[in-house]
C-alpha cells in the first residue's frame, strides 16, 4: 500500500515538475496550455476575478491537481482553475462561461472516478470549490453550514471539538459536496437515511445565474431536485445539516480469514435486518502482492455499549484481527482513508440487488474473476458489499426509485486500482465485461434492481434511468426552470444529465 502510494506521488511531482518549468509566462501559458479558446476564456476570468483564476504554472493549480482520488482525473489539465471562495465568485464565472460556450467541470473533494466529471483537458475550465470549505456551527449548536470543498475528516475533527457530528462519508478525504448531491452513505444512515435526506438547506448558483437560499419553504422544487443529482441542477456553494450528539463511536475492521466467510455473510444479513445503531460494510480486496482475499467487515455503531445480538454475531466468528474499538468519527474516517491512497488510476461500477439472496454467488464470481485477471503487485480489486435498510429508505426525501417495503437491498461496488497507463483499456474492458455478466445473471433471476447508486456509478451507467416516471417529470419541470438555457447539458459534458 505504502509502496503505491509513493509510486503515486511520485507520479503527481513529476507532472508538477514538468508544468511549472515549462509555464513560466502568460506566453507560455497560451502557447502551451489549453486550446485559444480555453485559454481566452481564462483570460477574461482572471480579468473579472484576478485573484482567483490559477494557472497549470501556479502552485495552487498544481495543489489541486494532486488531490484527486483518480489517476486518469489528475492527468487532465486544464486551462485554467477558478478557485470561487464565494457564491458570489461563481455566479460571474458563470455568466462568462455561458456567454462563452465554455465548457467546464465543477470539483469540490475530487473523489469522483469518473473520467472528467470533476477535471477536464485544456480546452476547458475547472470550477474548483475547495476554498470553499468553512464549517460554520449555528449559535444554537442544532446545525452546521458546511462549504463543499470541505473535507469530512476536517468536518469531523472540527465538530467533535463541540460533541457534535453529522452524516458524513465514512472517509476522512472525501469532500462534502460530491458526497453529498449524491445521495450520502453515512454511519448514521440507519438513522437518518442518506446523507442528503438530512439536509434542510442549500445555497445555490443555478445555471440560469441566480443566487438562491433553497430549503423546504423556498423553491422546493430545486430543494428536492438537488438531493441525489450529483450536481446537475447548479452550483452548490454551502449545504445545511442538522447535527447530532456523538463524542465517540463504537468502531473498526475486523479481518476474517476465506473459511469465515459464509459465517460472515450470515451475520451481516442478520445485522442489515436488524435495522438498529450499527452498521457495517463488507469489503473483499485481493492484491497483486498478497495474493490473497482480504476479507474485512467493518462495524460502527453509535451505541458505544452496543448489545445488538447481529453485530455480537460478527464480533464472535473467528478472525484475523480485530480493531473495534472506542473512538471518534474522525479517527476512524482517518483510519478508512489511510487504506485509500489518492492517485491511482482506477475503474469503477455498481450494482443494487434486491436481496442477500446473490451475495455469496456474487463473492464466488469474483474468486473466479480475479484467476482470469493479470494482476502487477500494485494492482488491486475490491468489491464492498453495503445494505440499505428499511428505517434508511424510511427516511428518504429524494427522487431515488427506492421502495422501503422490500428493504433490505444491498449496493454492490466494484473497483479497480492499477498504476500502468498502458493497462487503462484492458482494466475498463475487463471491468464492463464483468459488470454486464453480473447483471444477466441478477436481471434472470429477477435480483438486479433499477437502482444506480451516483456517487459509485461509472461514466457508462446512468442513475437517473431507474427514476419513477412522475419524478422524472418533475426532475425535468425543475430543469426547465432553473436552467432555461440548458447550459449544463451544453456545456458540462462530465456529468449526467436529466
Ligand atoms: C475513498 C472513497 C471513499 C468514499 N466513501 C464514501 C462513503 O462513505 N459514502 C458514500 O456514499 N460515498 C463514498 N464515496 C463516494 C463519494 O461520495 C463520491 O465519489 C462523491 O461524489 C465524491 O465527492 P467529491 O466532492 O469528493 O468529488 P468530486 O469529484 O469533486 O465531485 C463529484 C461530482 O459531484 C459534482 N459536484 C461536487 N460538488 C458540487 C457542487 N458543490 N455543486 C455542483 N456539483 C458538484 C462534481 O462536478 C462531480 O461531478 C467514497 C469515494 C471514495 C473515492
Amino acid at each position: 500500500m505504502f509502496a503505491r502510494a509513493v509510486i503515486s506521488t511520485i507520479f503527481l511531482v513529476a507532472a508538477q515538475v514538468i508544468h511549472t518549468f515549462a509555464l513560466r509566462s502568460v506566453q507560455d501559458v497560451l502557447l502551451y496550455s489549453g486550446t485559444r479558446d480555453g485559454v481566452e476564456s481564462c483570460a477574461i476570468l482572471a480579468r473579472q476575478l484576478p485573484k482567483q483564476v490559477f494557472f497549470p504554472s501556479d502552485e495552487g493549480y498544481m495543489q489541486r491537481q494532486t488531490q484527486y482520488w483518480s489517476g486518469q482525473q489528475a492527468e487532465l489539465f486544464s486551462a485554467c482553475r477558478v478557485m470561487a471562495t464565494r457564491a458570489e465568485d461563481v455566479k460571474p464565472a458563470l455568466e462568462i462561461l455561458s456567454t462563452r460556450n465554455q465548457t467546464f467541470a465543477v470539483v469540490a473533494g475530487g473523489h469522483s472516478s469518473v473520467i472528467g466529471a470533476s477535471s477536464a483537458g485544456d480546452e476547458s475550465i475547472v470550477l474548483d470549490l475547495s476554498f470553499l470549505n468553512n464549517v460554520v456551527v449555528e449559535p444554537d449548536g442544532e446545525s452546521v453550514w458546511i462549504g463543499p470543498g470541505a473535507r469530512w475528516g476536517d468536518v469531523y475533527a472540527l465538530l467533535e471539538m463541540k460533541g457534535l457530528a453529522v452524516p458524513g462519508a465514512r472517509v476522512a478525504h472525501v469532500g462534502v459536496g460530491g458526497f453529498v448531491l449524491g445521495g450520502g452513505i453515512s454511519w448514521f444512515a440507519n438513522l437518518f437515511g442518506w446523507a442528503c435526506d438530512s439536509v434542510d438547506g442549500f445555497e445555490v448558483v443555478t445555471p440560469g445565474l441566480e443566487i438562491l437560499e433553497v430549503n423546504a419553504l423556498r423553491h422546493e422544487d430545486l430543494f428536492w431536485a438537488l438531493k441525489g443529482s450529483l450536481g446537475a441542477f447548479g452550483v452548490v456553494t454551502r449545504v445545511r445539516l442538522p447535527t447530532v450528539r456523538c463524542k465517540e463511536v463504537l468502531a473498526g475492521a475486523i479481518e476474517y480469514p476465506d473459511e469465515a466467510v459464509e459465517d460472515l455473510l450470515d451475520a451481516f444479513d442478520a445485522l442489515s435486518e436488524e435495522d438498529g445503531t450499527g452498521q457495517s460494510y463488507l469489503s473483499f480486496s485481493w492484491t497483486g502482492v498478497t495474493k490473497r482475499m482480504s476479507n474485512i467487515a467493518y462495524l460502527v455503531d453509535m451505541d458505544t455499549e452496543s448489545t445488538s445480538p447481529a453485530f455480537e454475531r460478527l464480533t464472535k466468528i473467528p478472525n484475523i484481527h480485530n480493531g473495534l474499538q472506542k473512538q471518534t468519527l474522525k479517527t476512524s474516517a482517518d483510519e478508512i482513508s489511510a487504506e485509500n491512497p489518492l492517485g491511482h488510476r482506477r475503474s469503477k461500477f455498481t450494482l443494487t440487488v434486491n436481496s442477500d439472496q446473490p451475495l455469496r454467488w456474487i463473492y464466488q464470481k469474483f474468486v473466479d474473476f480475479i484467476k482470469t485477471l493479470g494482476f502487477a503487485p500494485d494492482d488491486l480489486l475490491r468489491f464492498t458489499f453495503q445494505p440499505l435498510t428499511l428505517s434508511h429508505l424510511q427516511a428518504q426525501k429524494n427522487f431515488f426509485p427506492l421502495i422501503p417495503g422490500s428493504a433490505p437491498f444491498y449496493i454492490i461496488s466494484v473497483e479497480m486500482w492499477w498504476i500502468d497507463s498502458d493497462k487503462d483499456d484492458y482494466f475498463e474492458v475487463q471491468m464492463k465485461n464483468l459488470a454486464e455478466e453480473l447483471e444477466n445473471w441478477l436481471r434472470a433471476r429477477s435480483e438486479l434492481h433499477d437502482f444506480v447508486y451516483p456517487n459509485y456509478a461509472a461514466k457508462w451507467q446512468d442513475p437517473f434511468h431507474g427514476v419513477e416516471k412522475k419524478n422524472r417529470i418533475a426532475l425535468e419541470r425543475a430543469k426547465r426552470r432553473y436552467d432555461p438555457g440548458n447550459m449544463w447539458r451544453r456545456l458540462v459534458p462530465g456529468m449526467w444529465h436529466v
